[in-house]
Order: structure tokens, then sequence, then C-alpha cells
């Protein structure tokens, strides 16, 4: 992974290098079964070079505790890696010139599951047309098909910094992505209970 991300940061291949600072490469460890793929790094991001630190980071963040599960324990990583000008959706040719990176996060992170956050990173994953993916596990591969995956696809946390509706939609999501997480054996009963408490105390929402 560090000879990816050594390759991310030198990377010159499309025009969205040249409004980015520097290439933001995906961050967590190695040893994970949860992979979280957004869009592109936004401004904060783009000025620490760490994917999802800003306000929709922060949100991120929460969500995550919602699942069950621990920021430290997840991949987390953009669909392109540099940052574009007002925030502006990367371009088709943009998201396939940066595509081989994300392939290469996913051939060596192996996930049992991937959270899209957003249509780009959606679109991408699944390999076609956004629908309404909303509260459905998909079946998914990578690695030429050799890799089987589960996929959640989530909205984008800048929607739930955007309008009141987003939020609750996202806080809804999270909490039946907890679930399927339980069923599913990614997580276990007893960070249910912590988490369910620390909702309850009003700590995260
Ligand atoms: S967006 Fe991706 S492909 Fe384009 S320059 Fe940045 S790292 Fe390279």
């Amino acid at each position: 992974m560090i000879l990816i991300h050594k390759i991310v940061k030198k990377c010159r291949n499309c025009p969205a290098r040249l409004e980015a600072r520097e290439p933001v490469p995906g961050t967590g460890p190695i040893e994970t079964r949860v992979m979280i793929i957004g869009r592109n790094p936004g401004d904060h991001e783009d000025r620490q070079g760490v994917p999802f630190i800003g306000r929709a980071g922060q949100l991120l963040n929460k969500l995550i505790k919602i699942m069950g599960l621990k920021r430290e324990d997840i991949y987390i990583t953009n669909l392109v890696k540099c940052h574009t000008v007002g925030n502006r959706p990367p371009t088709p040719s943009e998201i396939d010139a940066c595509a081989p990176h994300l392939a290469a996060e996913m051939k060596t992170i192996k996930p049992k599951l991937i959270i899209t956050l957003g249509n780009e990173a959606t679109a991408k994953v699944i390999g076609g047309e956004v629908r309404s993916n909303r509260q459905k596990i998909l079946d998914g591969s990578f690695d030429g098909g050799r890799s089987a995956v589960k996929i959640v696809c989530l909205y984008h946390p800048s929607y739930g910094l955007r309008s009141v509706d987003g939020r609750k939609k996202l806080e809804e999501d999270a909490v039946w992505v907890h679930d399927k997480l339980l069923e599913l054996g990614l997580i276990s009963p007893d960070e249910d209970g912590m988490v369910l408490e620390e909702i309850l105390n009003g700590e995260i929402l």
C-alpha cells in the first residue's frame, strides 16, 4: 500500500491534478474488511492530505459510529484522488484516469464490504447506472471478477450538511447498515450495545 500511495502522490495523469495541492490517497489499515469510497477530496482534505477530515468527514465519523464501526478500522478513500476547484464534479475522463489507483487499493485491501458515498462512487463501483439502491445490499466484484464483495450505497455526507432531511436519511441508513453488519457478522453484538448506549446518551446524534 505504501507503494500505491507513493504512485498516487506523484500522479499527473489528468487535468484535476492542476487544481489540487497534491493527490490524496486513501487512509486506514490494510487488514480490514470494510472500505468506504467517496467522490474526491474537498478543500480541507486537499490542504491536509487526508480524506474526509472536513465537516463532511466529521458527519461521516458519526455515521460510522452509528454503524457500529470504528473509523480507525476502516480503509477510507476516494474515487478521484485530486481536489477540484469549487468542488466541481470530476469529469468522466478524470474518473477513468484515476480508476487504476482505486483498483489497486481494492486489490490490496480485498474488502468484504464496500460502502459508497454519493452517485459518482456508486456508479463506478457497481459498474452501471445508479438506480434506487437505498437500503439494499448489492453483490459486486473487483479484480477482474476474481473477488466478490457486498456493496452498500449511501448518500454523500455533504447531502446531510445541506439539509435536515438529508441528515435524517443518512442517520436512518447508518442504523440500517448497522443491522446488516450484525447479520453479516462484520460487527459483534458487544459493539452494538456500546453504540446504542452512546446514542441514547446523546453522544453521537
Ligand atoms: S485525479 Fe487521479 S488520475 Fe488525476 S492526477 Fe489526480 S491522482 Fe492522477
